[in-house]
Parts: structure tokens; sequence; C-alpha cells
């Protein structure tokens, strides 16, 4: 008996022991990257998340913020809807330093609303690339961006790769958006986006006969997706923008938004101007058809 009480105790001990083992290891599951990165994040949060306080080398953190201003976009009145005659878009020839900011796979319902707060104390006008089931879940927030200027347009209803499905399926995914961007806003879809930017020519050819839209691709991607940080995403977008580019982020996650005052009033500040996927479009060499 004694010796099946020793066991028992013995048993329970090292029950007691891992589980204890395992409680103290949770907390550091999170590679020395993925704490370094959010330590930078909570330090851009806590730099106030519009208005910099931050300087470079204060308070031990760090973020390096460059400090900037708040910039005040001007308005361009250049025409919006014409979709040009090229298949696809990456990039746009224009005289002046335009560029075009878009915003894919949203959506979001905190994100979201944080970045038009943003854009609008800047007087920036973006284009959005949402996902069906986000836009019918948060048809609201596709009204707020057309009634505060933005664009929206059609990145399908799953985020589907579309080189991977029949043509059915990808005039249902492309269909589904379109009608969803209208049922919430009145306006139609003028452009889409390929989720992963699959896509290929005769994609491409199809969905421009079906639906009208170009292909909207991107000339700066600051991989924002992988969460670098917020200060990696901000000097990623500055230093990979020039004039007529179209710029690639995702207001679905929480450290782009927070890199997005600093990576707009530098690129305000260098003189660039900001305006949706359309008119960046019209503003081209030759302009839209
Ligand atoms: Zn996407």
């Amino acid at each position: 008996m004694a010796t099946s009480y020793t066991c028992l105790s013995l048993r329970f001990l090292s029950v007691a022991a891992i589980t204890l083992t395992i409680a103290i290891l949770l907390p550091s599951c999170k590679t020395p990257e993925e704490l370094a990165i959010d330590k930078r994040d909570q330090v851009f949060v806590a730099g106030g998340n519009d208005k910099k306080t931050k300087k470079p080398g204060t308070s031990g953190g760090t973020a390096s913020y460059q400090s900037v201003d708040r910039g005040w976009n001007p308005s361009v009145s250049a025409p919006r809807g014409g979709t040009g005659n090229k298949l696809s878009y990456s990039r746009v020839s224009v005289s002046e330093p335009y560029v075009a900011m878009t915003f894919d796979d949203g959506p979001h319902p905190v994100n979201t609303p944080r970045l038009l707060d943003i854009l609008k104390a800047r007087n920036i006008k973006a284009t959005f690339y949402v996902v069906g089931t986000n836009a019918t879940s948060y048809p609201h927030i596709l009204r707020r961006m057309i009634a505060e200027g933005h664009e929206i347009g059609n990145h399908t209803k799953t985020h589907a790769y579309l080189t991977k499905i029949s043509a059915a399926a990808v005039r249902s995914e492309m269909g589904f958006t379109h009608r969803a961007i209208v049922q919430a806003t009145g306006v139609p879809p003028k452009t889409m986006r390929p989720p992963y930017g699959a896509t290929n020519s005769g994609l491409r050819t199809r969905i421009k006969q079906e639906f009208g839209y170009p292909s909207i691709m991107w000339a700066v991607d600051p991989q924002d997706w992988k969460r670098p940080g917020s200060q990696v995403v901000a000097n990623r977008i500055v230093s990979a923008t020039t004039k007529g580019a179209i710029i690639l982020a995702h207001d679905i996650h929480a450290p782009t938004i927070t890199a997005m005052p600093n990576a707009l009033d530098r690129l305000l500040a260098k003189g660039y101007k900001f305006v949706t996927v359309t008119q960046l479009i019209a503003l081209g060499e030759g302009g839209a058809e």
C-alpha cells in the first residue's frame, strides 16, 4: 500500500510539475523577433496614433519616429470612374507626383474606421479593394468610404485564387462583390484587384470584357501582411514610392494602420498628392478613355 501511495503521489507531482512548466513556458512562446515587434508596435501606439509626439531617441523605445507635421493633401479635381484602355495597371505615367494608396481585404470593423479617421484628417482619398463577405458584414463602413470621397474596388467574394478556379467560379466571385458594393453604396466598382496578385492575360481579358474592370496591381508592396512592425511598413512605403505609383497595404492589420500617419505625412512632406485609382488612370498621359 505504501508503495502505491508513493507512486500515486509521485504521479501527481509529475503532472503538477508538467502543468507548471507549461504555464511558465506559455507566455514566452513567441520568438524573440515576435516579442521585439510587439514592443515596437506598442511604442508606436504609445507615441500617439495620429498626432506624433515621439521624437527620435526619446524614452528608450526602439522606434525612431521621424517627426513630420501632419500634412494636408490637396484636393485634386481629376475625373473619376475612367478605367483607361489597358487591361492592367501597377503604376501610371504622370507628369505630377500623383500616387494612389490602396487598402485590401477589408472592411475590418475596428481597423478600417480608424484608418478612415487618419485619411480624413489629411484629406487623403484612397481606394479600398474589399472582400465580398466583409462588405456584406459591414455595409455601413462601405457607405462611410463613399461619403468621405474614397473609391471601392472588387477583391472577389472569398479572396479566391482566381487562376485556380473555373471561369464560372470567377464570374460568381466577382459578381457577388460587385452586387454587394452596389447594394451597400449605390456606386458600382470600376476596378478589381486579384487576390495574391494571381492573374494571367486570359483572366485579365475576361474580367475586362465581363465586368469592365482593369486589374489593378501595385508598384509598392511593403509586405505589411507579414507584420514586420509599423516602423518597417512606414519606411518601406516611403522609400519605394515614386511618381505614379499604386501603393499596396491591408486595412485588416492593426500595425499597418499604426504605420499610416507616419508614412502618409512623410509622403505628403515629399510633395506627393494622393488620388484614387481611377483618378490616377485619368491623370495618366493620354488620360482615361
Ligand atoms: Zn487580398
